[in-house]
């Protein structure tokens, strides 16, 4: 597949040699996190640097979003590589020297890193342009609440600047650091979300009879709800049902007129996203009617699953081993049940969503979690790459 890649820019060592800005870069964002659909400041710098190195840049996408482009050679073949850079409203605990400054949000997810790494790599391709073709930089706001990749493609991006296919990574603490998880078909879980108010009768906590308890109805209904995954779903697919909210009641002794919760249902298949769709509610509404309350219920449609498609991930795979050796692509990497919204690029065009280690640590979305500096490099390496062999080899 990549017999053709004759003339590269030799990014490893290149990159490796010239990624102290970068780190004090991520540092900075680190200390300066925005929350999703503010993030300004963020923007800005992205769009300074890539102008400063050439690119056509166009802001103000979807929000806050950014593409930057850049042409070299006669090539028609154009590559899209995504990186997101919003925060997380998490109050950051790991007493680090570039600990967030802002109170209450935090990079807890590594998009600091992301926006790091895909700016090396943009910096490198500019420099050596040691490709035939056009890359396209996406730099995509508001992911951690689902909204920013829709809002670009609502926008146009990949009318405006068309892509032969697009690619994105996170980083995964837990994992091996530097090792790849790069799969074909579904990587990461659909996402729905279901808000329950459970509608009782309230009065004095001296005299149930005369109420409907809408807290022991609740928790009769959280307690049936996991029947759902373990009697419902083929137990050869995965789901995850999980109530990560829920609020009643003010006093001790007084019975609330209503709890409110707030469920999320992941799924891999159109089939048991369907399926959870359907059964959630049944339960909370059968549950609830059994004691004498009432469930409202609404599901909110999130987005579907991040499926890769079967080139774009063989390409991937093959650019990683390529780069790193054997041992690079973790043999038996599983898809993971978060989600993500850059499945909703990977409906619009073919290609994937990939993952590399961290090391050990604080998971995503802790207020431990540190990103692993050592990635940067051999990441942003990866993306030159990439964006070389695809615009270059032949590489379909
Ligand atoms: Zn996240
Ligand atoms: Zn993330």
């Amino acid at each position: 597949m990549l017999d053709r890649l004759t003339h590269t820019s030799d990014p490893e060592a290149a990159i490796a040699e010239g990624i102290a800005p970068f780190l004090a870069l991520r540092r900075d964002l680190h200390r300066n996190p925005e929350l999703s659909g503010s993030e300004r400041r963020t923007a800005g710098i992205i769009a300074g640097l890539l102008r400063d190195w050439g690119y056509e840049v166009t802001t103000g996408i979807g929000g806050h979003g950014v593409v930057g482009r850049l042409s070299a050679g006669e090539g028609t073949r154009s590559i899209g590589l995504r990186a997101d850079f919003d925060a997380l409203p998490i109050e950051e605990a790991t007493g680090l020297d570039h600990a967030s400054q802002v109170p209450g949000v935090m990079h807890a997810c590594g998009h600091d890193g992301h926006t790091a790494i895909l700016l090396a790599a943009a910096h490198h391709l500019a420099k050596t342009r040691a490709f035939d073709g056009t890359v396209v930089l996406i730099f995509q706001p508001a992911e951690e609440i689902g909204a920013g990749a829709k809002a670009m493609i609502a926008e146009g991006i990949f009318t405006r600047f068309p892509v032969d296919a697009v690619f994105a990574l996170h980083n995964w603490p837990g994992v091996a650091e530097g090792r790849w998880g790069i799969l074909p078909g579904p990587v990461m879980a659909a996402i729905d979300q279901v808000n329950l108010t459970l509608r009782g009768k309230g009065g004095h906590g001296a005299a149930p009879q005369e109420t409907v308890d809408p807290i022991v109805a609740a928790a009769h209904a959280i307690a049936a709800l996991q029947s759902v995954v373990a009697r419902n779903v083929d137990p050869q697919e995965t789901a995850v049902v999980t109530v990560g909210s829920i609020h009643g009641g003010s006093a001790s002794n007084v019975i609330p007129e209503t709890v409110e919760a707030r469920l999320t249902l992941r799924s891999f298949t159109p089939a048991t996203r369907a399926l959870l769709a359907e059964r959630v509610p049944a339960i909370l509404r059968g549950v609830a009617e059994g004691f004498g309350a009432r469930a409202e219920i609404t599901v909110k449609p999130g987005f579907p699953p991040v499926v890769n498609h079967a080139g774009p991930a063989a390409l991937a795979r093959e650019v990683a081993l390529r780069l790193f050796g054997a041992e690079a692509v973790i043999a038996d990497f599983r898809p993971r049940t978060a989600s993500e919204d850059f499945a909703w690029m990977l409906e619009e065009r073919p290609g994937a969503y990939l993952f590399i280690g961290t090391g050990p640590g604080a998971p995503l979305h802790s207020p431990e979690y540190r990103f692993n500096d050592a990635i940067l490099a051999p990441a942003a390496a990866f993306w030159v790459r990439l964006a070389e062999t695809f615009l270059t080899g032949d590489a379909r």
